[in-house]
């Protein structure tokens, strides 16, 4: 059946598509674990994929950004990419614990590749799992390949020495590093910026109205409100596949206010690199403080 052309609200700032929650790497800050991590949502295949992303309309600085987990192990990896409308700017999140070589035979270089403040292909550096020199090397592999690449790492509080030399490493070499703000509790203490701090207290709240700026879909093609519902597997408000979606910039209710995910609360950089946003706007009934409740 022919699907109608989703058209998202001018607002939005992000489509991030979650081919699947699974990763091989465990690491202990990964922010998909912040909370119980529900993966039973059924993955989507390859045909699915394409029949729900091809019908989205967006623009040249709002990409869809194929990520999980580790995205390049859904079992259509290759498949879904070069199934992508080719005028569909895509991005790429991932550990890079593939084989570059079939990559490379696979995936042009054009496929990530746009004009944006920051590469198409986004590494993430773990330490824990991971040494920087072979990371490095693949990186500057792909970049000699014509590919958009870059590396980013967490400051983890544990890891700062490891991810600043690797940073200043990989700089030397001409490898684009970014240091990313580490997310979560580590020793007694919470760390990160956020805009509602009230929301991460893990304490029941009245409930709340939430707007989103992203559009979240899950690996069964659901579309979940918040980073917090797609994680923790609560009821969707929409599906790819429905034939008559319409993508509405609402409020919606929540009674989840407390157990936000730190990645829709974080003061962030929005898609031109500037400081400032957050991914959730929240109202509050006229009784309730918006930032009470931070954990310390
Ligand atoms: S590589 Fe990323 S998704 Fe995988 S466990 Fe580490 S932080 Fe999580
Ligand atoms: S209030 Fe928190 S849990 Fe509820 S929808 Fe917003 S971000 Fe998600």
């Amino acid at each position: 059946m022919e699907l109608k052309t989703i058209v998202l609200p001018k607002r939005y700032n992000y489509i991030g598509v979650f081919l699947t929650l699974r990763c091989t790497l465990g690491c202990s800050y990964c922010i998909n674990h912040y909370d119980a991590l529900d993966c039973r949502e059924h993955q989507l295949d390859a045909e699915e994929w394409l029949h729900g992303l091809n019908r989205l309309t967006t623009r040249d600085d709002l990409p869809i950004t194929l990520q999980g987990g580790e995205p390049t192990l859904h079992p259509d990896f290759y498949t879904i990419v070069n199934g992508l409308r080719p005028d569909l700017p895509t991005d790429l999140l991932t550990n890079l614990q593939f084989d570059v070589d079939e990559f490379m035979t696979r995936i042009s270089p054009d496929r990530f590749k746009r004009e944006a403040p920051y590469a198409s292909i986004r590494v993430s550096f773990h330490p824990e799992r991971m040494e920087i020199g072979a990371l490095k090397e693949k990186v500057l592999k792909l970049m000699a390949n014509g590919y958009s690449v870059g590396i980013w790492g967490v400051n983890h509080p544990a890891h700062v020495d490891q991810v600043e030399g690797a940073c200043r490493e990989c700089r030397d070499s001409g490898i684009d590093f970014r240091i990313k703000e580490f997310l979560g509790e580590y020793n007694g203490r919470f760390w990160g910026t956020y805009s509602y701090p009230g929301s991460l207290s893990k304490k029941d709240n009245a409930p709340v109205q939430c707007r989103t700026s992203e559009l979240l879909i899950g690996p069964g093609g659901n579309l979940h409100r918040c980073h917090s519902d797609l994680y923790g597997g609560r009821q969707p408000y929409g599906s790819l596949l429905d034939p008559a979606l319409v993508v509405e910039d609402i409020f919606r209710p929540c009674d989840a206010y407390g157990f936000c995910n730190p990645c829709d609360v974080k003061t962030k950089t929005n898609r031109f690199q500037e400081f400032g946003h957050t991914s959730v706007d929240i109202r509050f009934s006229e009784n309730e403080g918006s930032m009470e409740g931070m954990p310390s």
